[in-house]
């Protein structure tokens, strides 16, 4: 019961956080810069693997550089894929946002790479692939069906 009553304190906050539209809540932006810095698997994108990270993929729950997050929107452009590329301190985050961030990790989704072998090929195959697909609607069904 106790920890409902948390979750719906937050909720109210995350709601009153959005509708103030200035800039990003400082705990708020604490948290994601733990989340995104703090690692070293966030630290650095999923994706070139060089670069620091800025941006987060909704959908993978996954850290990428700014150079691959607009590869990213690009390929949105062109394919109508469901990548949803968000500027991690820049941008306003829902409750629903930042679950993603909590339940995700770049250190999942480099583990299917790694398994599936996938993780030098372009950026374009790799999220094309069925594996990358397939842990994508896993983490989104994980994401809709539950709590922390
Ligand atoms: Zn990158």
């Amino acid at each position: 019961m106790g920890v409902k009553r948390n979750d719906e304190q937050s909720v109210q906050s995350m709601e009153f956080i959005t509708s103030s539209q200035l800039e990003l809540h400082p705990t708020i932006a604490d948290w994601l810069t733990k989340h995104m810095t703090g690692n070293p698997f966030n630290k650095y994108c999923i994706d070139c693997k060089k670069r620091q990270t800025t941006h987060f993929l909704l959908w993978y729950g996954t850290f990428v550089c700014l150079e691959c997050a607009n590869l990213h929107q690009r390929l949105n452009d062109f394919q109508h894929s469901r990548v949803y590329v968000k500027h991690v301190l820049h941008e306003q985050w829902d409750d629903y946002q930042l679950r993603a961030v909590a339940l995700g990790g770049n250190k999942k989704l480099y583990e299917i790479f790694k398994e599936y072998d996938i993780g030098n090929l372009p950026t374009e195959e790799k999220y094309r692939h069925k594996c990358t697909k397939w842990y994508s609607k896993t983490f989104v069904a994980n994401l809709d069906n539950k709590g922390y």
